[in-house]
């Protein structure tokens, strides 16, 4: 879709800093992350919502999601968990009209660090960031799981 900022981010025709990339899923840092590491992990082939999304697409999608939480507790980010998340339509605040999972990387101890990120949003060291996540991912498949 032309005018969607996602597909324009998929053709690289907007910039994004990427985590991940196959055949038919990009992951890649959100602009505007609530934790350092919060990563957005889309379908390279548009879907707006959940409705016109490719069934298996949405259990692979989530599959990538599962591998990129592993990846982040592995990583220089030392994540203790994640917050995974899909905001399915208007109705439940998405804003972005291309189908996205969020995987927000936490640790034990940072509510208030989450809270304020809720509310600044700021991005920091967007390549460095990325890279560790790709060492964590780099780790996680060497285990074989
Ligand atoms: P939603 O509320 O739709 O689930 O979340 C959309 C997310 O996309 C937000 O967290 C927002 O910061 C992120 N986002 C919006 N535009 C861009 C963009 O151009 N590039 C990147 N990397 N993230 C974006
Ligand atoms: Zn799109």
């Amino acid at each position: 879709m032309s005018s969607c900022i996602f597909c324009q981010i998929v053709r690289g025709e907007a910039p994004a800093t990427r985590v991940y990339e196959d055949d038919d899923f990009l992951a890649f840092l959100d602009i505007r992350p609530i934790t350092r590491g919060h990563t957005l992990v889309i379908p390279k082939q548009h879907s707006t919502e959940l409705e016109d999304l490719d069934r298996d697409a949405g259990a692979r999608l989530f599959r990538l999601g599962h591998h990129l939480a592993l990846a982040m507790r592995r990583s220089d980010l030392a994540a203790d968990g994640a917050n995974l998340a899909l905001n399915d339509g208007t109705a439940a605040f998405q804003t972005v009209g291309h189908v996205h999972l969020h995987v927000v990387p936490r640790q034990h101890g940072d509510k208030l660090r989450f809270a304020t990120g809720l509310v600044l949003r700021r991005s920091k060291d967007a390549e460095a960031t990325a890279a560790a996540i790709r060492t964590g991912l780099r780790k996680f498949e060497s285990e074989g799981s």
